[in-house]
C-alpha cells in the first residue's frame, strides 16, 4: 500500500476496527515518511459463481481449480510458483467475464492457458474436460496444437 500523499510504502496502523456491520475492517494508517493519515478497508472479495451444465450455480472454488491443474500438470516441468500464477491468472480472467461464469467458460480459459504452457498438461485436461472417447479424439486435439518447438536431442530421463 502506497501513501496517497507521498507514495511511500512505510505505513503504520494507528487504529483498526470492524466496519460495515462486521463485513469489513477499517484501518487508519499513518505514513512514516510524510506523517499524513489515510484509511484503508479490508473486505471479503465478492463470490464468483459457477453455472454448472445442470443449470445449478455454486461458488467458484479456487482449491478445486488448483487440484484440476495439479493433476493435469503432475510430473510436468512446472514449478509451484507457476501453478500459483496460473491459478491467479485464470481466476482474474474469469472475474473479468462477470459475476457468474459457466463451467464451459472455465474449461475454455483453463485449456487456453495450458495450451500456452505445456502440451501434455493441455491434452490431459482436454481428455477429461472434452470427454475423449478414443484415440481419434486425441489425434484431433493434437492437430490443434501449435507446431512443436524443435525437439531436443536430450533423452528423456
Ligand atoms: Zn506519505
Amino acid at each position: 500500500m502506497h501513501c496517497p500523499f507521498c507514495g511511500s510504502r512505510d505505513t503504520r496502523v494507528v487504529d483498526s476496527r470492524p466496519a460495515e456491520h462486521g463485513r469489513a475492517i477499517r484501518r487508519r494508517r499513518e505514513c512514516e515518511a510524510c506523517g499524513d493519515r489515510y484509511t484503508t478497508y479490508e473486505r471479503i472479495e465478492s463470490l464468483l459463481m459457477v453455472r454448472k451444465r445442470s443449470g445449478r450455480t455454486e461458488p467458484f472454488r479456487t482449491d478445486k481449480l488448483r487440484r484440476g491443474l495439479e493433476s493435469a500438470l503432475a510430473d510436468r516441468p512446472v514449478g509451484t510458483g507457476t501453478l500459483d500464477d496460473l491459478v491467479d491468472a485464470i481466476e482474474t480472467e474469469l472475474r473479468a467475464v462477470g459475476t457468474v461464469v459457466s463451467s464451459d467458460e472455465i474449461g475454455r480459459v483453463v485449456l487456453e492457458r495450458l495450451r500456452e504452457l505445456d502440451d501434455v498438461a493441455y491434452l490431459r485436461f482436454a481428455s477429461v474436460y472434452k470427454e475423449f472417447k478414443g484415440a481419434q479424439d486425441f489425434e484431433r486435439e493434437m492437430a490443434t496444437l501449435e507446431p512443436a518447438a524443435p525437439v531436443s536431442q536430450e533423452p528423456e530421463v
